[in-house]
């Protein structure tokens, strides 16, 4: 039987910081699967700061949202009938089909989910995208060696959290910036060594004080006064693993650049950026060690969940704007 499916479009695009005005809920009916194809109950929808750089009308790394269309992006599901023998009835997929209660795939781009090793919801985080692009970021690109001391910013996000704990469990000293002194306890209870918040006192100053000795690796969510601060307080050979640059997502003109890059070469350091999407090879990797570690509870994780389709916009707005702890997750469905 068709069914009639709730979901989230852009209306139009933003100049600064978005509001709740650029999306519009449509209602849509959804045919029965053909060949192929199968039909999947959404349970949680993925919001992420990517989202807000599709919204321009400009191409970045990916192509930019169309206007009038869903939203697209990370969501799991059940699928509840099926038209293709690789995805039988009953499993578990996470796909890129977005803001929508139901979704209608051809069966390419789905992930499977093993409901059995830990609720669904965390395909989208810890042991999703997020947490992959920490876990991968911090070994591959920052390189870790017992001992040294790692920065990590955004460090209460879904990345930020995953990036930090994967560096204390490789024996590294670990400082985490956010935003909330909720964030700063929590950081504190997953074993950060040490946390500051960046809305209180200039970076610089909270980094020099909780790293007199300086850092070596610098994991980079942030950009901004954050990234100028961590290369001052870079040691000799740092590195620096360029994730994101959130602080900067809603500017309307391009801000310089950190005032102290020469220190690039007097320190001899290394800034390597990354996109998680070219490593989709290594999510194997990821998994086998992430698993392990979140159900033994070496690695914490939090989720900050807004219930009901008609709230992702509202969720996306409150994820750049720092009101999730963990990651942050719009339920639209039963998950289980
Ligand atoms: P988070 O869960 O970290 O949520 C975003 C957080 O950013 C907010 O909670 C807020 O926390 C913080 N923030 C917002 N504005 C500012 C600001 N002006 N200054 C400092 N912090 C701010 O999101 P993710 O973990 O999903 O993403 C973290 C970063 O990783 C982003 O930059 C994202 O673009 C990047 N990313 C990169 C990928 C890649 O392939 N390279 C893949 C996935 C993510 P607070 O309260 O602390 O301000």
């Amino acid at each position: 039987m068709p069914v009639v499916s709730r979901e989230v479009c852009l209306v139009a695009r933003p100049h600064g910081v978005p509001d709740e005005d650029l999306f519009e809920l449509a209602e849509v009916t959804i045919p029965d699967p053909e060949e192929g194809q199968v039909l999947i109950r959404n349970a949680f929808l993925s919001v992420d700061p990517y989202m807000r750089g599709r919204m321009n009308d400009m191409r970045s790394y990916v192509a930019p949202y169309a206007l009038g269309e869903a939203m697209t992006g990370g969501a799991v599901g059940r699928v509840v009938e099926s038209r293709n023998e690789r995805w039988p009835e009953g499993s578990w997929v996470v796909h890129q089909l977005g803001w929508r209660e139901w979704a209608l795939s051809d069966g390419h781009a789905l992930l499977p989910v093993d409901p059995s090793l830990a609720p669904v919801s965390t395909a989208l985080g810890v042991l999703g995208m997020p947490g992959f692009t920490g876990w991968y970021g911090l070994t591959e690109l920052g390189q870790p060696a017992e001992g040294e001391t790692v920065f990590v910013s955004g460090a209460a996000g879904a990345v930020g959290s995953v990036a930090g704990q994967v560096a204390r469990l490789l024996g590294c000293r670990v400082i985490g910036s956010a935003g909330s002194p909720e964030k700063l306890a929590w950081l504190r209870e997953i074993g950060f060594d040490e946390a500051f918040s960046y809305r209180e006192r200039p970076v610089h100053e909270s980094l020099r004080e909780v790293a007199p000795d300086g850092i070596d690796i610098y994991y980079d969510n942030v950009g901004g006064d954050h990234l100028e601060a961590a290369i001052s307080s870079m040691n000799k050979y740092g590195r620096i693993v360029a994730c994101g640059a959130i602080s900067r997502y809603n500017d309307t003109e391009p801000a310089p650049g950190p005032r102290n890059l020469f220190m690039l070469f007097t320190k001899r350091l290394t800034a390597r950026g990354f996109i998680i999407s070219d490593h989709w090879d290594r999510i194997g990797d990821f998994l086998t060690v992430m698993g392990p570690w979140v159900a033994e509870g070496k690695v914490a994780y939090r989720e900050t969940v807004v219930d009901g389709i008609d709230h992702a916009p509202r969720a996306f707005l409150g994820l750049l704007a720092g009101e999730n702890i963990g990651k942050m997750l719009v339920k639209v469905g039963p998950d289980e």
